[in-house]
């Protein structure tokens, strides 16, 4: 597949859950448009926020909003990049932004044991504020279509719902609350676009909607070719998209988030149909990385949905060249390459830098040797990072954030040496019976805490120069999912735990 025959080569840029400074989105237009992005979802709502300033509702914009007269002046720089900003606006799930409202929180259901919930679709009082929403979105926004997210929900526990659902099935309750959403946007001159996963899963629903919703088929794992080529059947239009930063990732992307955009990328391409009309490179809540973390990435992703068989070794020289402006373009290049190979998983961050009890465990075998790597390699590439930081002719903050991302992998692994050494002397019985801690355990204590302090210290630097310094995320655990903090937070939050052990 050419990227010329890409009606969308686009990037999700998620606003909702961090608004970064609004100078951020602006400079990256220049790159987007050079490593071939034409589109940008706008992902500005979710569960943890809405960074756009309504008139009719303006009490949903969270802190850092953007107001409509400089989102309009967003989407015409864009725009003159040659750039669509098509918009996401969450109307069923992850509609959080409403329901976490005091005002509003009445119309938030879910069912009992599932992650997430949704805003009620059986509420009149909901479908007037999200016609409200969709009018104004479509009148600031020029593109043809508005995202309407309908990703993850979980409802039907209203008694509203609860009675539809005793005469019908919920994918008919669904079907009905897809079908309201796409009339009223068809009444402000706009096509509907949504998310994939309810309708791979329920084909009861996707044979029920029209067939003019283009659809976001988002597969960040193994990619099932089924599941587009199953939507191309049913006759609908298909974006393919995979995740450069998803649920379980911090710092830093993986090996595995690279793999999974070159295979979503095959799989397009592979695809007999012409409605796969799209790729997406879909980079979710900013607040577990640094900025800079992810632009190599975002760059890479454009490459590769040009070229699934691209050597990134050679885009990433040339990348660091063009971004960094740097000299010896060959060691930075290769230096950030290899970062996928040594960003750990949240689940052994966790343990590593724990929020909390729930999260401290000693380290097993594997995970022990994982963090020795990572130590190894990381110390590698921090060291070539700062070799070559005084070259450096651009976008420094950026480089800066790379740097530190790779110094708190590496502080990570030395926490994880010490952990070991800690429960080689200390049981988690002795623990949880609160039995005092031997000295030479103490000390341990003591050098996990003043070393996750010293991350921390280097994480909100980092963030200070290139973020909204008072956002309230920075330092926030998040309430929705109770162990997804910010990496600053997480940093915080470990050096505290350590010293309460001591
Ligand atoms: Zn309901």
């Amino acid at each position: 597949m050419e990227s010329s025959s890409l009606k969308y080569c686009s990037v999700l840029l998620d606003s909702a859950r961090l608004t970064e400074k609004h100078s951020f989105y602006f400079d990256l237009l220049p790159y987007l448009a050079k490593w071939g992005y034409n589109t940008i979802l706008w992902h500005f709502t979710d569960d943890q926020g809405c960074s756009l300033r309504f008139d009719t509702r303006p009490e949903l914009a969270s802190q850092g909003a953007f107001s409509k007269e400089e989102m309009k002046s967003f989407i015409s720089c864009a725009r003159r990049k040659g750039i669509e900003v098509i918009p996401e606006l969450e109307s069923f799930g992850h509609a959080g932004y409403i329901t976490r409202r005091m005002e509003y929180r009445h119309l938030f259901e879910t069912i009992e044991g599932r992650p997430f919930g949704a805003v009620c679709p059986s509420s009149p009082e909901t479908i007037e504020i999200l016609e409200d929403l969709i009018r104004e979105v479509a009148e600031l926004f020029p593109s043809e279509h508005i995202h309407a997210g309908c990703d993850e929900v979980s409802f039907g526990s209203c008694p509203r719902c609860r009675e539809r659902l005793s005469q019908e099935k919920p994918w008919e309750v669904f079907a009905q609350h897809i079908e309201t959403i796409r009339l009223i946007m068809g009444k402000y001159g706009k096509k509907m676009m949504m998310w994939g996963d309810h309708l791979t899963s329920e084909p009861e629903l996707a044979n029920r909607i029209p067939k003019d919703i283009t659809i976001c088929d988002w597969q960040y794992f193994d990619v099932e070719a089924s599941n587009v080529s199953g939507l191309l059947e049913k006759g609908f239009d298909v974006v393919c998209c995979p995740a450069l930063m998803n649920a379980g990732k911090v710092i830093h992307p993986r090996e595995s988030n690279l793999e999974n955009i070159k295979e979503f990328t095959r799989v397009a391409s592979n695809s007999e149909s012409a409605r796969v009309v799209g790729m997406m490179n879909t980079v979710w809540c900013p607040y577990r990385y640094l900025q800079g973390a992810v632009i190599h990435g975002i760059a890479l992703g454009a490459a590769v949905f040009r070229n699934a068989d691209l050597e990134p070794e050679h885009f990433s020289r040339e990348f660091a060249a063009d971004y960094f402006a740097v000299a010896d373009a060959a060691a930075v290049g290769n230096a950030i390459r290899a970062f996928y190979g040594v960003a750990p998983e949240l689940s052994l961050v966790k343990s590593l830098a724990p929020l909390d009890w729930d999260e401290f465990e000693p380290p097993d075998t594997m995970q022990i040797e994982e963090c020795e790597r990572m130590r190894r390699e990381g110390l590698e590439i921090l060291a070539t990072l700062q070799a070559h930081r005084p070259h450096i002719h651009r976008n420094i903050n950026h480089y800066d954030d790379i740097l530190v991302s790779a110094e708190t992998i590496v502080g990570l692994a030395d926490n994880a040496a010490d952990i070991r050494r800690f429960f080689e002397i200390v049981s988690m019985d002795d623990l949880r019976e609160g039995n005092t801690v031997k000295p030479r355990a103490q000390d341990l204590l003591r050098s996990l805490a003043a070393r996750s302090r010293s991350l921390h210290a280097r994480v909100r630097e980092c963030w200070k120069k290139t973020r909204f310094e008072d956002d309230p995320k920075r330092d926030g655990r998040t309430t929705i999912y109770p162990h997804d903090s910010s990496l600053a937070h997480r940093l915080k939050s470990a050096a505290d735990f350590f010293v309460k052990l001591t």
